[in-house]
């Protein structure tokens, strides 16, 4: 699934600093800001609740939650 130029928000609607290629994101750890990797693929990391993305910085759980028809996506923490 691409998610290039897609909006990103987290759980409340905010704008999330992100980088998105292809199917690839990197955003800023919700909590500490510490530079996160998720992958829109199924049972790929942070691709759902199953498959949480790690923060390398604080350990906090992430998953993508992708709006595809509307080109937007939402980062969700565990
Ligand atoms: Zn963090």
């Amino acid at each position: 699934m691409k998610i290039t130029d897609f909006l990103v928000m987290d759980s409340n609607g905010n704008n999330v600093q992100a980088d998105a290629h292809g199917n690839i994101i990197a955003f800023a750890c919700c909590t500490c800001s510490h530079p996160v990797l998720a992958i829109a693929q199924v049972n790929q990391r942070g691709s759902d609740e199953a498959h949480p993305s790690a923060c390398k910085g604080c350990g906090q759980n992430h998953f993508l939650d992708v709006r595809n028809h509307a080109s937007k996506l939402y980062i969700h923490q565990l």
